[in-house]
């Protein structure tokens, strides 16, 4: 089916470019541009004139649906590299954890100095005192780590939401020059 339908461009003395099928090969066809006739190559010359997309011409939009796709997936990924690099820091120190598992999965996540240097901290802390100066440190350093996190997060689903729209560009550009071939 698809190499019955499959379309040749010839080109014809006027420049203009005349469309068609295998089924047309060795026999005569007319072009529409000056009217005038032209013989088309038998199936195994027609070859060399075979084109990509077998129906109608492809319109920019795709082109710019496909950029889109690129850049927002590109977007998407960097910022959600760059926010799950952060994270970690937020989540060993700011909110402190509470259960035992959440203590493991944060010293899980987190390299090995950082949680050294935690459980350091741990062992010197006692349940009822106030923080010292380098937790509160820490502390101001993790909620920021975490607002920048959070904003990274929000630049990612924006990337995402465009390489969705670029894909659905691209789409609807390919049904376009489906439906119209020139
Ligand atoms: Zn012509």
């Amino acid at each position: 089916m698809a190499t019955a339908e499959r379309t040749f461009l010839l080109p014809c003395t006027c420049s203009a470019r005349v469309s068609v099928t295998a089924g047309q090969a060795g026999g005569r066809t007319v072009c529409a541009a000056c009217s005038r006739e032209i013989d088309v190559p038998r199936l195994r010359d027609l070859a060399a004139y075979a084109v990509d997309q077998p129906r109608g011409t492809v319109v920019p939009r795709s082109g710019l649906g496909r950029g889109l796709v690129v850049a927002g997936c590109a977007v998407a990924i960097s910022a959600a590299v760059l926010a799950s690099s952060l994270v970690p820091i937020g989540g060993l120190f700011f909110p402190q954890p509470t259960t035992v598992t959440e203590i493991r999965a944060a010293v899980s996540a987190a390299p090995p100095t950082d949680v050294h240097s935690a459980w350091q901290s741990m062992a010197r802390s006692s349940v009822a005192r106030p923080a010292t100066q380098e937790e509160l440190r820490l502390q101001q350093f993790a909620a920021h780590a975490a607002g920048v996190a959070n904003l990274l997060w929000g630049i990612s689903g924006i990337g995402l939401v465009v390489a969705v729209a670029g894909a659905a560009i691209a789409a609807s550009g390919r049904s376009v020059g489906g439906g119209a071939p020139q």
